[in-house]
C-alpha cells in the first residue's frame, strides 16, 4: 500500500471527512483491521483564505508547495490537496515536488464521464465557480460546465466561508442551495459537481433529482485506489 500525502486545513472540518472516507475505504476493501497509511500536513486556514481574497496565489503556492515538499521527505508516495479551490495552484505545486499530485478535477471528470453525463451544474467557492483553473480542466475532457447567476454565486460563496469552512449547517442555507441547483437543472444540468470539500456536509444526493458528485469523496477514493494501485 502506498502512503498518501494529504494537504489539509482548507478547511479542517472537510479533512476529518477525507481522513474518515480514506481510512473507511481501505477497511472496506482490505478488510479486518487494516487502515490508510497517510501523512496530512494541515495548514492554518486562515492565512490561506487571506491570501485567496487578496488574490495572492504565489504565497499560497508556496505554502502548499513547502508542504507537498514535506510530505514527500516524510515518506508520501503521491499527495492530494484536500480543497478544490487551492487547485488554482496545483501545477506550480506538482513542479515543486518528484511524487505525483491527484487533482481532484480530474477524478472527478472521470466518474462524470463514466456515467455519460455531458452537462454539469459546479457549486464551489467563487474562485473556483468563476475563474477558469477548474472549470477548463473539465471542459478540457468535453463537459459542459454551468454555473449559478451572480447573486446565487455570492449565496453559495458565503455559505461556504461564513457557515460551513466554520463546522456550522444551516437549514435555511440548504434550502437555498437547492433552489440553485434546482435552477442548474432546469438550464440542462445533468448532474451537480459538489466543487468544494464542505458542501457535501450540507448537501446530500436527497436535495437534488440529478446525480451529485461530491469532490471530497471522489478524492478520497481516487486516492485510496492510487494507493491500492488498483
Ligand atoms: N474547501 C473548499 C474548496 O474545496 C474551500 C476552501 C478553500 O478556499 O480552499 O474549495
Amino acid at each position: 500500500m502506498k502512503t498518501i500525502g494529504l494537504i489539509g486545513g482548507m478547511s479542517w472540518e472537510s479533512s476529518l471527512d477525507y481522513y474518515r472516507i480514506i481510512n473507511e475505504e481501505v477497511k472496506n476493501r482490505l478488510g479486518g483491521l487494516h487502515s490508510a497509511k497517510c501523512i496530512l500536513h494541515s495548514v492554518d486556514f486562515h492565512e490561506i483564505e487571506l491570501y485567496q481574497r487578496r488574490g495572492q496565489w504565489e504565497k499560497a503556492a508556496q505554502i502548499m508547495t513547502e508542504a507537498g515538499q514535506g510530505l514527500e521527505l516524510a515518506g508520501a508516495d503521491f499527495i492530494i490537496i484536500c480543497t478544490n479551490t487551492m487547485h488554482k495552484v496545483a501545477d506550480q505545486v506538482q513542479k515543486g515536488i518528484n511524487i505525483p499530485l491527484l487533482h481532484i478535477a480530474d477524478l472527478t471528470a472521470d466518474k462524470v464521464l463514466s456515467d455519460g453525463i455531458e452537462t454539469v451544474g459546479l457549486l464551489g467557492t467563487k474562485y473556483t465557480m468563476e475563474q477558469d483553473f477548474y472549470k477548463s480542466r473539465l471542459e478540457d475532457k468535453g463537459i459542459k460546465v454551468l454555473i449559478p447567476n451572480d447573486l446565487d454565486r455570492i449565496t453559495v460563496n458565503t455559505v461556504i466561508f461564513e457557515e460551513l469552512c466554520l463546522g456550522d449547517i444551516v437549514n435555511e442555507s440548504r434550502g437555498k442551495y437547492k433552489k440553485i441547483i434546482q435552477e442548474l437543472i432546469e438550464e440542462g444540468a445533468e448532474g451537480i459537481i459538489l466543487g468544494c470539500t464542505e458542501v457535501g456536509m450540507l448537501i446530500k444526493q436527497e436535495d437534488s433529482t440529478v446525480p451529485l458528485y461530491d469532490t471530497t469523496i471522489l478524492h478520497a477514493i481516487g486516492a485510496v485506489e492510487y494507493a491500492l494501485g488498483r
